[in-house]
């Protein structure tokens, strides 16, 4: 499914359409059906929103969410300092949106800074750092495609150890059901998360509005869910179902940043 046809580069809509073929790969929004019982408080969901450094349409529909976000910021683009500052001073968390190299799909769709499995253990450590220092108050690191690189153990054990000296978590964003990020970052004792639902997967209202669902009754069942969605075309529509349905929600379930979720050290409540 991944990489399909014969997509042109071309500057943000290749991003855009090559993160959507990643979904495709990925995580389909399955979830465990709720069984319907009474509601219960303290039930957590994070939403992050994918793709932002590029000047995307919808960035500023993402900004002004009516819930706290977690904003994963691509490095070395047109915004990403802008985007990741405006991101922290409205509230929101800030996350490195890290190019991996994805199985399928060319190389230059991962724009700059990207890690690829044919790189040195010596330039991905330079690279990872590199990231991290180009995008203000990161508190984490979730990975950009990387359904190859998040595979590939001695790829992550890298990105892992430079999580850890710098103090960051990291969230799999489930790209590759064969990650090893869990089990790395367990070993290593870095602090990890998983993606559980694309949010967008589907770019419709009424796709996003049934994923949204998905995301109450996952967190009504197991306490909390971590969701991802993207900027651009379907951020425009992701973050007017936020807007339309998270009010009557905010009685049921209770939006946070990522960095909540997250556990001093091993895998996330969601990644068990
Ligand atoms: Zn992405």
């Amino acid at each position: 499914m991944y990489g399909r046809g014969t997509i042109r580069f071309h500057k943000k809509t290749a991003l855009l359409l090559t993160c959507l073929t990643a979904l495709l790969a990925g995580l389909s929004g399955r979830a465990a059906e709720a069984d319907g019982k009474a509601v219960v408080e303290g039930r957590r969901v994070a939403i992050v929103i994918d793709d932002l450094g590029n000047n995307m349409s919808g960035t500023e529909e993402v900004m002004n969410a009516p819930i706290p976000l977690t904003v994963a910021v691509m490095p070395f683009l047109a915004t990403t300092k802008r985007d990741a500052e405006w991101a922290h001073r409205v509230g929101h968390d800030v996350i490195v949106h890290m190019p991996m190299e994805p199985l399928r799909g060319r190389k230059s769709w991962l724009g700059p800074g990207a890690i690829t499995t044919d790189l040195s253990e010596e330039d991905i450590r330079r690279k990872v750092e590199a990231a991290i220092d180009a995008v203000p108050f990161a508190v984490g690191i979730n990975n950009h495609m990387g359904s190859k690189a998040t595979a590939d153990e001695r790829v992550m054990r890298v990105v892992l150890d430079v999580c850890k000296k710098r103090g960051l978590f990291y969230l799999d964003s489930k790209t590759n059901y064969r990650s090893v990020a869990p089990r790395v970052a367990s070993e290593l004792g870095v602090p990890l998360v998983q993606n559980e639902i694309f949010l967008d997967d589907v770019v419709s209202t009424s796709h996003i509005t049934k994923q949204l669902q998905l995301i109450r009754k996952r967190a009504m069942e197991n306490k909390t869910c971590i969701a991802i969605g993207h900027v651009g075309i379907p951020g425009k529509k992701t973050t007017a179902v936020l807007h339309h349905e998270t009010p009557a929600l905010k009685g049921e379930l209770r939006f946070v940043r990522l960095s909540e979720l997250v556990p001093s050290t091993g895998i996330g409540p969601a990644g068990q």
